[in-house]
C-alpha cells in the first residue's frame, strides 16, 4: 500500500491511521489520500481485469492494507443500465443509470461502510459513532455487525420508524435526536468526544470518499465496454471513456467529491482523458449549496429548518463541503440544481413505470434534476449522461400513487356454491376498468413505443398502434377510439388522407386527433389541417407536459 495522507489546507504529508483524524501539523481536518500514480498507471489496468467486478477489484486505490474477505457482502459492482425509453423520451439516447440500489442494503453509502469498516477492523478499533439521515447508518450497522464493531447511531427524529428499526435490527445502538440532522450530528459529535470513540466525519472521513471513487471507477470501465475505447489521435494512445455528466442527489454532498476524485484519479493514470461535468441536485426545501451557488458565495449559507419531505437530504449546513464541491463543479463546468419534492414523486413513478425501476425519492431528485437540465438545453441530447440511483428502504408509494392502485377480490362463501362457482365469481371482480382507448398511428417504431411509454408512465389506457395510413384508418373504424395520435408523413396514404376519410364518416368524424410530426408544418399543410384537429405537437418536445395535459383534457 503505498499512499500519503495529504492535508489540503498546509499540504503536510503523514501515514494514515484511521483513528488520527487532523493534521499534526496544522489541525485541519480536511485531508485528502494521495498514491503513486505513475508507478500505478504502469501496473493496473493490466491486474484489475483479472479480478472480479467489485468494488475490491480496485484495492490499490483503497485505504485497507489487506483486502479482509471475510467481511465482504457484495460491495460495488452495481449494474450501468442504459435508460434506452428514458433517453428516448428526452431526447438522449446515451442516458445511463449507475444502480446503486443493488448494493447489499440498497444505497451507495454501502462503498462508505465496507471501505471504513474492513479500515477500522485492519486498526483495531471496534466501536464508532454515526450521525445519518438513515442510510449510512443502516449500510454501516450491516458491516458492523458482520464486524463485530459496536455502532452507535444517531438519527434524527424525522427519520421513518421503519428505517431506524432497521438500524437496531442490526445490533446497533439507535440513540433518536428529536432535533434536525444538524443537531443530531452535534450530538453525536461529542458523544463521541466525551468517550473517545472513532467518528464517521462525512466527506472528511477519508475512507469515505477513497471508497465513491470506486463508483467512478466502474462507470468508466463500464461505459467503455458499451461504447468502446476514445480513438487515439495527436500521438496519444487510446484511452478509457468517461461520460459527460455524471448526475446526483446530494445532501451532504459527499458522494459527487468522491466521484470526482475517482475520474481525477483515472485522469492523472492516462486512463481517461476529461472528468464529466458534476451536476448536484438537491430538492427545493433544503437547498444550501444550490441556493449559495447561485448567489456565488464561497461560503455555504445554511437552511436551519428544512423543509422537505425528502429526508435523506435533509442536510441544512453542509459546510465546508459546500466549498470543495463548488470547485469541482465549476472545474468541470457542471452544475448544481434544485427540485421539488412534487417534481421528485413525479420522476420516481416514471422512471417505475418507464424503466422498472423502483427508487428511494432521494434517487427520484436526481431524475428530477436531469429533466430539468435537458429541459433547459444545459444537458445537449448527445451528451453521454450517468445517474446514481440508490436504493428504496422508504416507503413513498403512498405519496406517488393514488388510492385505487390494486384490485380487492372476495372468495365467495364455499358452503353456498360449488368451487368452479366460487372462482368464475371471484373472476368477474377483477374485471378491468374501461381505460380511455387511443389509436396511434404512426409508421415508425420508435414514435409508436415513444407515445405507448409516455401514456402508460401517465395513466390507464387501452392503446392500440397502426403502421401506415390505411391500416390506421381500419383500425379506428373498428376499435372507435377515444383519442387519435396521427402522424402525418407517412408512405402512401398519408395523415393528411387519414383525416379527410375520418371526417367524412360520421363515425369516426366526432373523435379527437392529436397531430404529432417531426417538421415544421408549411401555411398551406396549417390551412389544410385547419379545425379539423385538436392539437398540433412537435416531435422530440414531449417531455413538455403539454402533450400529457392534451391527452387528458381531450379524453373525458
Ligand atoms: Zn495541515
Amino acid at each position: 500500500m503505498a499512499f500519503v495522507i495529504r492535508c489540503l489546507d498546509c499540504g503536510h504529508v503523514a501515514q494514515y491511521f484511521p483513528a488520527s483524524t487532523d493534521c499534526p501539523r496544522c489541525g485541519s481536518q480536511w485531508r485528502e489520500a494521495e498514491y503513486d500514480y505513475e508507478t500505478l498507471a504502469k501496473t493496473l489496468p493490466l491486474q484489475w481485469s483479472g479480478r472480479p467486478f467489485d468494488l475490491w477489484r480496485y484495492r490499490e486505490l483503497l485505504p485497507v492494507r489487506n483486502v479482509n474477505t471475510s467481511l465482504k457482502l457484495g460491495e460495488g459492482g452495481t449494474p450501468l443500465i442504459q435508460a434506452v425509453n428514458l433517453g428516448m423520451m428526452l431526447g438522449t439516447p446515451n442516458l445511463f443509470i449507475k444502480d446503486e440500489r443493488q448494493g447489499p442494503t440498497g444505497s451507495f453509502k454501502d462503498r462508505q461502510a465496507a471501505v471504513t469498516i474492513a479500515a477500522l477492523k485492519e486498526a483495531g478499533i471496534t466501536e464508532m459513532v454515526a450521525a445519518s439521515t438513515g442510510n449510512v447508518a443502516i449500510s454501516y450497522s450491516a458491516y458492523a455487525s458482520r464486524a463485530g464493531v459496536k455502532l452507535w447511531a444517531f438519527v434524527t427524529s424525522l427519520v421513518p420508524a421503519v428505517k431506524m428499526r432497521e438500524i437496531a435490527l442490526y445490533g446497533s445502538q439507535v440513540v433518536k435526536v428529536t432535533g434536525s440532522y444538524d443537531q443530531a450530528k452535534q450530538v453525536a459529535a461529542e458523544f463521541a468526544r466525551q468517550r473517545g470513540l472513532y467518528q464517521d466525519l462525512g466527506a472528511r472521513t477519508i475512507t469515505s470518499i477513497e471508497a465513491m471513487k470506486t463508483i467512478a471507477f466502474e462507470i468508466a470501465e463500464q461505459i467503455t465496454s458499451v461504447q468502446g475505447l476514445v480513438s487515439a489521435g495527436n500521438g496519444h494512445e487510446a484511452a478509457w471513456r468517461a461520460p459527460d455528466w455524471y448526475i446526483q442527489a446530494i445532501s451532504g454532498g459527499m458522494g459527487p467529491l468522491g466521484v470526482y476524485k475517482g475520474f481525477r484519479e483515472l485522469r492523472q493514470m492516462g486512463l481517461i482523458d476529461k472528468i464529466p461535468a458534476i451536476a448536484a441536485i438537491q430538492a427545493e426545501g433544503c437547498a444550501p449549496m444550490v441556493d449559495s451557488f447561485r448567489k456565488g458565495v464561497d461560503d455555504v449559507i445554511p437552511v436551519d429548518s428544512p423543509r422537505t419531505h425528502i429526508e435523506t437530504l435533509a442536510t441544512g449546513n453542509p459546510g465546508r463541503t459546500y466549498a470543495l464541491l463548488r470547485a469541482r463543479v465549476l472545474e468541470t463546468n457542471g452544475t448544481f440544481e434544485s427540485v421539488s419534492d412534487e417534481e421528485a414523486f413525479r420522476a420516481m413513478h416514471v422512471l417505475a413505470k418507464m424503466e422498472g425501476l423502483s427508487t428511494e425519492p432521494a434517487a427520484a431528485v436526481a431524475f428530477a434534476g436531469l429533466f430539468k437540465l435537458v429541459r433547459a438545453g444545459q444537458i445537449k441530447p448527445g451528451d453521454t449522461i450517468v445517474v446514481n440511483c440508490t436504493g428504496h428502504t422508504m416507503p413513498a408509494e403512498e405519496m406517488v400513487l393514488g388510492s385505487n392502485w390494486t384490485r380487492n377480490v372476495e372468495f365467495p362463501d364455499r358452503k353456498a356454491e360449488t368451487p368452479q362457482e366460487g372462482l368464475l365469481s371471484a373472476l368477474n371482480q377483477v374485471a378491468p376498468d374501461r381505460f380511455p382507448r387511443v389509436a396511434i398511428v404512426d409508421d415508425t417504431a420508435e414514435a409508436r413505443r415513444l407515445i405507448r411509454r409516455i401514456l402508460q408512465s401517465q395513466g390507464d389506457f387501452s392503446i392500440f398502434e397502426a403502421q401506415d395510413g390505411k391500416e390506421g384508418l381500419e383500425l379506428i373504424r373498428r376499435e372507435l377510439p377515444d383519442l387519435i395520435i396521427l402522424d402525418l408523413m407517412m408512405p402512401e396514404m398519408d395523415g393528411f388522407a387519414v383525416m379527410d376519410e375520418l371526417k367524412a364518416d360520421q363515425e369516426t368524424a366526432h373523435i379527437p386527433v392529436i397531430v404529432a410530426t417531426a417538421k415544421e408544418l408549411t401555411p398551406h399543410e396549417k390551412e389544410r389541417l385547419g379545425s379539423q384537429i385538436q392539437a398540433l405537437m412537435q416531435k422530440g418536445d414531449f417531455l413538455n407536459d403539454e402533450f400529457l395535459q392534451e391527452v387528458k383534457a381531450l379524453i373525458k
